[in-house]
């Protein structure tokens, strides 16, 4: 048998419809480079969603890969193994957290975050202690535990019956969770910075506020730093920066560097209520998965990566800002670190996709967050040059879009 022309139209017809990727195949990735099928060249501001935060085919997590692929594959929990016990250690070491729990993504992260929540209220308080509250336009992911707590109805509407229990309060509202939160309450959930909602930041003082009624009503924190955390706003976790500490954290993306891992990240205090046979996953602590994120974490833990990032998204502000002067196309440009988001002026509400179609049509690669803000979450190592160069051909692509 021949093998088959794979190209964007066999997508069509062989996958599920449920995306529907740019008219390009990505075939090979240098730093914060990528080439196509045909050979065109991309500057990738996009980063894989906020995942590949030492840009593609990094050589030092390349070597680590190689290396283990030549020594342990997989196992299952039945046995643990080196890599996994590395990656935990390092993991409690930087921060607040004194036990950890291994997965393969960040839906699969928050799901164990919600059922330690849970299951902790039900250990302590029982079992009326169950209500979750959560924030309008959060995201969790795509599990539907994960998106019946999250605030986008849109993820939800036809895959009913969802999981009750859950409230939805407006985000840096601290009056709002006021009047939601009671003894009922099991967990407060939510992003330091709404990712896909928006790029929208939690006010400091309103993370503050939230951490003291989860106190006060026995509630359970728990940040969702899938987007955040692994140097993303400048910290190793965007708690750091806010000095606002959770009692659970969900980590990914970035967390692998392109590699799929999650990882839920607990305290001693409420760890205990995932005791044996609880809870599980059978890839859960892969040896490969644990050996490219311990590589990746020690790598961007480093005050060379971490202390950059502010630096690059001063330059990301300062061009976006001249393109604006020129084009007048952003109402507000928000960040933290090199999560960044244009919220596009009012005319061009609902059409942030197309200015994604044109920028990949100049040779860059972006993403949106909703459908009026364009968002970026490039590598946290991009050379300035591929900034500048980048944003040249994002200033040529949105002329282009206000042109035609
Ligand atoms: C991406 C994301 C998730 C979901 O992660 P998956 O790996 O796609 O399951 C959850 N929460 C936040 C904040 C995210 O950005």
């Amino acid at each position: 048998m021949s093998q088959p022309t794979v190209d964007r139209a066999l997508f069509d017809q062989v996958m599920v419809p449920n995306y529907n990727p740019q008219q390009m195949v990505p075939v090979r990735g240098r730093g914060s480079r990528v080439w196509d099928q045909a050979g065109n060249e991309y500057i990738d501001f996009a980063g894989g969603i906020a995942v590949n935060a030492l840009g593609h085919c990094h050589p030092e997590l390349v070597a680590a890969l190689k290396d283990q692929a030549d020594e342990l594959w997989h196992l299952s929990n039945t046995f643990t193994n080196e890599p996994a016990l590395r990656l935990a250690k390092q993991l409690t070491d930087n921060t607040f957290a004194d036990k950890i729990f291994f997965c393969n993504s960040g839906a699969e992260a928050n799901e164990a975050a919600f059922k330690l929540a849970r299951k902790f209220a039900y250990d302590n308080f029982g079992p009326e202690k169950n209500e979750i509250i959560s924030f309008k336009q959060g995201f969790h992911g795509r599990t539907l535990f994960t998106v019946s707590v999250g605030g986008q109805p849109k993820y939800r509407e036809g895959f009913e019956p969802a999981p009750g229990g859950i409230t939805h309060v407006p985000f840096n509202d601290i009056e709002a969770l006021k009047a939601a939160i009671s003894d009922k309450t099991c967990a407060v959930v939510m992003e330091p910075i709404q990712g896909e909602g928006g790029v929208i930041p939690a006010d400091p003082d309103f993370a503050k506020a939230v951490r003291e009624l989860c106190d006060a009503n026995n509630a359970l924190l728990v940040f969702d730093e899938i987007q955040t955390g692994v140097g993303r706003t400048g910290e190793l976790y965007a708690y750091m920066g806010l000095g606002v500490t959770p009692d659970i954290l969900t980590s990914a993306k970035a967390l692998g560097g392109g590699f799929p891992i999650g990882a839920m990240l607990a305290t001693d205090r409420v760890a205990p209520s995932l005791g044996f046979g609880t809870h599980g996953s059978t890839y859960g602590g892969n040896p490969l998965a644990c050996t490219v994120a311990d590589k990746a974490l020690s790598l961007i833990n480093s005050k060379e990566v971490l202390g950059a990032v502010a630096e690059k998204n001063a330059l990301f502000i300062e061009e976006l800002n001249k393109i604006n002067a020129k084009h007048n196309i952003f109402s507000e440009v928000r960040s933290g670190g090199l999560l960044i988001g244009a919220e596009l002026v009012e005319a061009w509400h609902g059409k942030a996709a197309q200015f994604l179609a044109a920028a990949r049509e100049e040779g860059l690669m972006i993403l949106v967050a909703g459908p009026k803000v364009i968002r970026m979450t490039p590598s946290l190592i991009i050379p300035d040059e591929d900034i500048r160069e980048g944003m040249e051909k994002l200033e040529r692509a949105i002329a282009r879009v206000l042109a035609a």
